[in-house]
Protein backbone atom coordinates (compact mmCIF):
# COMPACT_ATOMS: atom_id res chain seq x y z
CA UNK A 1 0.00 0.00 0.00
CA UNK A 2 2.90 2.41 0.94
CA UNK A 3 5.22 1.54 -2.44
CA UNK A 4 2.03 2.25 -4.58
CA UNK A 5 0.44 4.74 -2.91
CA UNK A 6 4.11 6.60 -2.71
CA UNK A 7 4.72 5.52 -6.55
CA UNK A 8 0.88 7.71 -7.12
CA UNK A 9 1.89 11.06 -5.60
CA UNK A 10 5.51 10.93 -7.26
CA UNK A 11 3.78 10.57 -10.91
CA UNK A 12 1.11 13.52 -10.03
CA UNK A 13 1.68 16.30 -12.35
CA UNK A 14 -1.70 17.71 -11.73
CA UNK A 15 -4.29 18.19 -8.61
CA UNK A 16 -6.82 16.37 -10.48
CA UNK A 17 -4.64 13.38 -11.12
CA UNK A 18 -3.00 13.32 -7.56
CA UNK A 19 -6.79 12.87 -6.99
CA UNK A 20 -7.40 9.86 -9.32
CA UNK A 21 -4.18 8.19 -7.76
CA UNK A 22 -5.40 8.48 -4.05
CA UNK A 23 -8.81 7.02 -5.56
CA UNK A 24 -7.14 4.08 -6.51
CA UNK A 25 -4.73 3.46 -4.10
CA UNK A 26 -7.54 1.93 -2.56
CA UNK A 27 -6.84 -1.41 -4.34
CA UNK A 28 -4.36 -2.20 -3.45
CA UNK A 29 -2.79 -4.91 -5.62
CA UNK A 30 -4.20 -2.93 -8.96
CA UNK A 31 -2.32 -1.47 -11.76
CA UNK A 32 -1.54 2.06 -11.41
CA UNK A 33 -3.25 4.63 -13.72
CA UNK A 34 -1.57 5.84 -16.30
CA UNK A 35 -0.86 9.68 -16.84
CA UNK A 36 -2.77 10.48 -20.39
CA UNK A 37 0.47 12.25 -22.38
CA UNK A 38 -1.14 15.56 -22.90
CA UNK A 39 1.11 18.50 -23.22
CA UNK A 40 0.13 21.11 -19.65
CA UNK A 41 -2.01 24.12 -21.30
CA UNK A 42 -0.25 27.38 -20.90
CA UNK A 43 -1.08 30.00 -17.98
CA UNK A 44 -2.77 32.27 -17.98
CA UNK A 45 -5.12 29.88 -19.75
CA UNK A 46 -7.10 30.38 -22.80
CA UNK A 47 -9.62 28.20 -24.53
CA UNK A 48 -9.41 28.41 -27.65
CA UNK A 49 -5.69 27.50 -27.35
CA UNK A 50 -6.91 24.60 -24.99
CA UNK A 51 -9.15 23.36 -27.65
CA UNK A 52 -6.24 23.57 -29.69
CA UNK A 53 -4.16 21.33 -27.61
CA UNK A 54 -6.72 18.87 -27.45
CA UNK A 55 -7.19 18.17 -30.90
CA UNK A 56 -3.90 17.71 -30.96
CA UNK A 57 -4.12 15.11 -28.29
CA UNK A 58 -6.72 13.58 -30.37
CA UNK A 59 -4.61 12.92 -33.19
CA UNK A 60 -1.13 12.49 -31.41
CA UNK A 61 -0.93 9.96 -28.15
CA UNK A 62 -4.77 9.53 -27.44
CA UNK A 63 -5.05 6.00 -28.72
CA UNK A 64 -1.70 4.76 -27.85
CA UNK A 65 -2.78 6.11 -24.37
CA UNK A 66 -6.17 4.33 -24.89
CA UNK A 67 -4.58 0.67 -26.11
CA UNK A 68 -2.39 0.98 -23.60
CA UNK A 69 -4.64 1.54 -20.44
CA UNK A 70 -6.53 -1.50 -21.92
CA UNK A 71 -3.86 -3.42 -22.30
CA UNK A 72 -3.35 -3.11 -18.77
CA UNK A 73 -6.56 -4.31 -17.85
CA UNK A 74 -5.83 -7.45 -20.53
CA UNK A 75 -2.89 -8.67 -18.52
CA UNK A 76 -5.06 -8.51 -15.80
CA UNK A 77 -7.88 -10.20 -16.56
CA UNK A 78 -5.18 -12.70 -17.65
CA UNK A 79 -4.10 -13.06 -14.05
CA UNK A 80 -7.60 -13.10 -12.09
CA UNK A 81 -10.04 -15.06 -14.92
CA UNK A 82 -9.23 -18.13 -13.57
CA UNK A 83 -8.91 -17.70 -10.08
CA UNK A 84 -12.57 -16.58 -9.19
CA UNK A 85 -15.69 -17.69 -9.84
CA UNK A 86 -18.33 -15.94 -13.23
CA UNK A 87 -15.53 -13.91 -13.86
CA UNK A 88 -16.87 -10.75 -15.35
CA UNK A 89 -15.87 -7.21 -16.65
CA UNK A 90 -17.48 -3.75 -16.68
CA UNK A 91 -17.30 -1.19 -19.43
CA UNK A 92 -18.50 2.12 -19.88
CA UNK A 93 -19.55 2.93 -23.64
CA UNK A 94 -19.23 6.78 -24.28
CA UNK A 95 -15.49 7.28 -24.88
CA UNK A 96 -14.64 4.01 -23.35
CA UNK A 97 -16.28 1.29 -25.86
CA UNK A 98 -17.25 3.95 -28.44
CA UNK A 99 -16.33 7.14 -29.89
CA UNK A 100 -18.50 10.02 -29.66
CA UNK A 101 -15.79 12.34 -31.42
CA UNK A 102 -17.58 13.35 -34.30
CA UNK A 103 -20.28 15.35 -31.91
CA UNK A 104 -17.68 16.37 -29.79
CA UNK A 105 -15.63 17.89 -32.22
CA UNK A 106 -18.69 19.32 -34.38
CA UNK A 107 -19.80 20.85 -30.89
CA UNK A 108 -16.43 22.68 -30.29
CA UNK A 109 -16.03 20.66 -27.07
CA UNK A 110 -19.85 22.06 -25.74
CA UNK A 111 -22.21 19.46 -24.61
CA UNK A 112 -25.80 19.95 -26.20
CA UNK A 113 -28.06 17.58 -24.67
CA UNK A 114 -30.69 18.05 -26.49
CA UNK A 115 -31.62 19.45 -30.27
CA UNK A 116 -31.06 17.56 -33.19
CA UNK A 117 -28.25 16.24 -35.10
CA UNK A 118 -28.84 16.13 -38.65
CA UNK A 119 -25.26 16.59 -40.20
CA UNK A 120 -22.93 15.82 -37.74
CA UNK A 121 -19.89 16.99 -39.66
CA UNK A 122 -21.30 20.74 -39.88
CA UNK A 123 -22.98 20.58 -35.67
CA UNK A 124 -24.60 21.70 -33.70
CA UNK A 125 -25.28 18.22 -32.68
CA UNK A 126 -27.57 17.45 -30.03
CA UNK A 127 -25.67 14.27 -27.89
CA UNK A 128 -29.08 11.97 -27.83
CA UNK A 129 -30.09 13.09 -31.18
CA UNK A 130 -26.58 11.72 -32.22
CA UNK A 131 -26.50 8.58 -29.85
CA UNK A 132 -30.29 7.77 -31.92
CA UNK A 133 -27.86 7.95 -35.21
CA UNK A 134 -26.33 4.85 -34.47
CA UNK A 135 -22.66 5.77 -35.56
CA UNK A 136 -20.37 5.74 -32.58
CA UNK A 137 -17.39 3.86 -33.75
CA UNK A 138 -15.61 1.44 -32.11
CA UNK A 139 -12.33 2.39 -30.02
CA UNK A 140 -10.41 -0.27 -31.60
CA UNK A 141 -8.36 -1.36 -28.27
CA UNK A 142 -11.53 -1.71 -26.06
CA UNK A 143 -13.24 -3.94 -28.82
CA UNK A 144 -9.71 -5.67 -28.82
CA UNK A 145 -9.96 -5.77 -24.71
CA UNK A 146 -13.85 -6.98 -25.06
CA UNK A 147 -13.02 -9.93 -27.76
CA UNK A 148 -10.52 -11.43 -25.42
CA UNK A 149 -12.17 -11.24 -22.50
CA UNK A 150 -15.32 -13.26 -24.27
CA UNK A 151 -12.27 -15.28 -25.25
CA UNK A 152 -11.04 -16.43 -22.19
CA UNK A 153 -14.53 -16.53 -20.55
CA UNK A 154 -14.83 -13.32 -19.02
CA UNK A 155 -18.66 -12.35 -19.24
CA UNK A 156 -18.35 -8.46 -20.25
CA UNK A 157 -21.38 -6.18 -18.99
CA UNK A 158 -21.78 -2.49 -20.49
CA UNK A 159 -22.69 0.11 -17.98
CA UNK A 160 -23.50 3.66 -19.26
CA UNK A 161 -25.09 6.50 -18.32
CA UNK A 162 -27.17 6.65 -21.63
CA UNK A 163 -31.20 6.51 -20.60
CA UNK A 164 -33.18 3.42 -21.50
CA UNK A 165 -34.95 5.58 -24.52
CA UNK A 166 -31.57 5.08 -26.42
CA UNK A 167 -31.49 1.39 -25.61
CA UNK A 168 -32.20 0.23 -29.03
CA UNK A 169 -29.74 2.17 -30.99
CA UNK A 170 -26.87 1.45 -28.57
CA UNK A 171 -27.24 -1.80 -28.76
CA UNK A 172 -27.70 -2.19 -32.52
CA UNK A 173 -24.28 0.42 -32.88
CA UNK A 174 -22.30 -1.70 -30.51
CA UNK A 175 -23.47 -4.40 -32.60
CA UNK A 176 -22.19 -3.04 -35.76
CA UNK A 177 -18.90 -2.21 -34.88
CA UNK A 178 -18.50 -5.29 -33.86
CA UNK A 179 -19.27 -6.25 -30.19
CA UNK A 180 -20.67 -9.08 -30.85
CA UNK A 181 -23.37 -10.54 -28.45
CA UNK A 182 -24.44 -7.75 -26.48
CA UNK A 183 -27.98 -8.15 -25.56
CA UNK A 184 -30.28 -6.79 -22.72
CA UNK A 185 -28.99 -8.60 -19.84
CA UNK A 186 -25.14 -7.03 -20.55
CA UNK A 187 -26.77 -3.53 -21.56
CA UNK A 188 -27.30 -1.42 -18.03
CA UNK A 189 -28.22 1.24 -18.53
CA UNK A 190 -30.14 4.29 -16.97
CA UNK A 191 -33.62 5.00 -16.16
CA UNK A 192 -33.49 8.57 -15.39
CA UNK A 193 -30.82 11.23 -15.48
CA UNK A 194 -28.67 11.39 -12.19
CA UNK A 195 -25.54 10.92 -10.75
CA UNK A 196 -23.38 8.21 -12.82
CA UNK A 197 -21.83 6.86 -9.89
CA UNK A 198 -25.20 5.79 -7.80
CA UNK A 199 -26.75 4.49 -10.61
CA UNK A 200 -23.56 2.51 -11.80
CA UNK A 201 -22.46 1.37 -8.37
CA UNK A 202 -25.87 -0.26 -8.37
CA UNK A 203 -26.13 -1.22 -11.43
CA UNK A 204 -22.56 -3.31 -10.37
CA UNK A 205 -24.00 -4.53 -6.92
CA UNK A 206 -27.11 -6.42 -9.10
CA UNK A 207 -24.18 -8.40 -11.43
CA UNK A 208 -22.20 -8.84 -8.57
CA UNK A 209 -25.42 -10.99 -6.90
CA UNK A 210 -24.59 -13.51 -9.87
CA UNK A 211 -20.92 -12.81 -11.17
CA UNK A 212 -17.43 -11.73 -9.70
CA UNK A 213 -15.87 -8.23 -11.12
CA UNK A 214 -12.58 -8.82 -11.32
CA UNK A 215 -12.20 -5.14 -13.97
CA UNK A 216 -14.31 -1.90 -14.76
CA UNK A 217 -12.50 -0.19 -17.30
CA UNK A 218 -14.27 3.83 -17.90
CA UNK A 219 -12.90 6.96 -19.03
CA UNK A 220 -14.35 9.13 -16.11
CA UNK A 221 -13.75 9.00 -12.22
CA UNK A 222 -17.56 8.22 -12.23
CA UNK A 223 -17.33 5.08 -13.88
CA UNK A 224 -14.81 3.66 -11.50
CA UNK A 225 -15.43 5.23 -7.96
CA UNK A 226 -17.60 3.20 -5.22
CA UNK A 227 -18.23 -0.89 -4.39
CA UNK A 228 -18.12 -4.17 -6.88
CA UNK A 229 -15.31 -2.73 -9.21
CA UNK A 230 -12.80 -4.65 -9.14
CA UNK A 231 -9.31 -3.16 -10.28
CA UNK A 232 -10.51 -0.33 -11.82
CA UNK A 233 -9.03 1.02 -15.46
CA UNK A 234 -9.32 4.56 -16.15
CA UNK A 235 -9.06 5.73 -19.84
CA UNK A 236 -8.10 9.11 -20.74
CA UNK A 237 -10.64 11.92 -21.52
CA UNK A 238 -9.50 15.32 -21.83
CA UNK A 239 -12.62 16.37 -23.42
CA UNK A 240 -15.30 16.15 -21.20
CA UNK A 241 -16.37 15.42 -17.54
CA UNK A 242 -18.99 13.86 -15.90
CA UNK A 243 -19.14 14.14 -12.36
MG1 LIG B 1 -17.68 7.39 -20.74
Amino acid sequence: MVRHTRLAVARCIYVTLCAAASLQSLAVDCPIWRNPRISAPEVPLNIDKVKGQLRAYKTGNYSADLAAVAGDALAYLRSQAGQVKNPAMVLDIDETALSNWPAIDSDDFGFIPDGSCDDPSRGPCGFTAWVKRGEATAIGSTLSLYRSAREMGVTVFFVTSRLEETREKTMANLRRVGYEGVDDEHLRMAKVKGPAQDFKTSARNEIAQNFTIIANMGDQESDLAGDFSGCTFKLPNPFYFIP
